[in-house]
């Protein structure tokens, strides 16, 4: 599946559409949770009946699609699209792209849908992990004051893949103390993972929540911090570049976290190649049970 034609072939029904949810949510083919037995009927709607009780069980249920009155098919559509690698899509081409009838339906939609493409509690990153904060100017949030040149702190774990950049994690966290650091690294890395930091001392409790922790100081010899965390440095520059070129004007913190989850998400696929492939994996995460969120404290302190 590499064309829009072939996708639309593909998922011409909201059958279709039904059908390859079931497989991702049983991959062994449905099994009644009541009975325990394997038949089953497909009924209207998006139900599974099972042929020996007749329990019913949803294809919907505890993923982004539950309860929609949006069609299956405009959901994978959506999907479709944002595995684009060449274009962004953008609320109004969301918009214009399903006929939605108002901006706001369309903003609020691919909003969530990026927020279920970036799922972090799910899929944390391991191996060598390079974390800093960075500061972003231009967002009103709740801590800055009217006073105050608004900005907002940002969280960046960017994992080493030999020389050059694995995965990311980005979060706005409120400030650059040990509770919401620490809180992010526990949230985005493995446990028993090696974290790389400078020598900030809010990063001290690394170790006692159960990582690997590397601080680098700064030698003498050495011209700027760039060079003790080349990766989430770069992260952090192509943010910001990212961000001017897509937004102009005051951020609010809320949107903030939704660009930083297009980043990442954008970031994070910069290299697959086969549309079909990421198609997959964006509905299969879709369809993953939601996740715990973002310990309270961290937005709260
Ligand atoms: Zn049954």
């Amino acid at each position: 599946m590499r064309t829009l034609a072939e996708f639309e072939r593909r998922f011409a029904t909201e059958g279709a559409c039904r059908d390859y949810l079931a497989r991702l949510r049983w991959p062994n083919g449905f099994c009644c949770p009541q009975c325990m037995t394997s038949g089953s009927w497909s009924t209207t709607r998006s139900l599974l009946m099972c042929r020996q009780c007749g329990y019913q069980a949803s294809v919907t249920a505890g993923t982004i699609f539950h309860r929609t009155r949006i069609p299956l098919q405009d959901w994978f559509r959506a999907i479709w699209w944002m595995t684009d690698q060449t274009q962004r899509l953008t609320a109004s081409g969301l918009q214009r792209l399903l006929g939605l009838g108002s901006y706001r339906t369309a903003w609020l939609w691919l909003q969530k849908l990026q927020r279920a493409m970036v799922r972090p509690g799910l899929d944390r990153l391991e191996g060598q992990i390079e974390v800093d904060e960075t500061y972003i100017d231009g967002v009103t949030t709740r801590e800055s004051s009217r006073y105050q040149e608004s900005k907002a702190l940002v969280a960046i774990a960017a994992q080493v893949d030999r020389k050059g950049i694995g995965r990311i994690r980005l979060r706005r966290i409120p400030a650059a103390s040990a509770s919401p650091l620490i809180a992010f690294v526990k949230y985005v890395v493995e446990p028993s993972s090696v974290v790389i930091t400078d020598g900030w001392e809010a990063y001290a409790g690394l170790k006692q929540a159960g990582f690997k922790h590397r601080p680098r100081m700064i030698s003498p010899t050495e011209k700027a911090a760039t060079t003790l965390l080349p990766r989430v440095q770069r992260v952090a520059l192509l943010l910001k570049r990212w961000l001017m070129g897509t937004h102009q004007g005051t951020l609010s913190g809320e949107q903030l976290d939704s660009y930083l989850d297009e980043f990442t998400f954008l970031f994070n696929r910069r290299t697959s190649r086969y549309r079909g492939k990421l198609f997959h994996r964006l509905v299969a995460q879709a369809v993953a049970i939601e996740s715990s969120p973002f310990p309270r404290l961290v937005a709260d302190s």
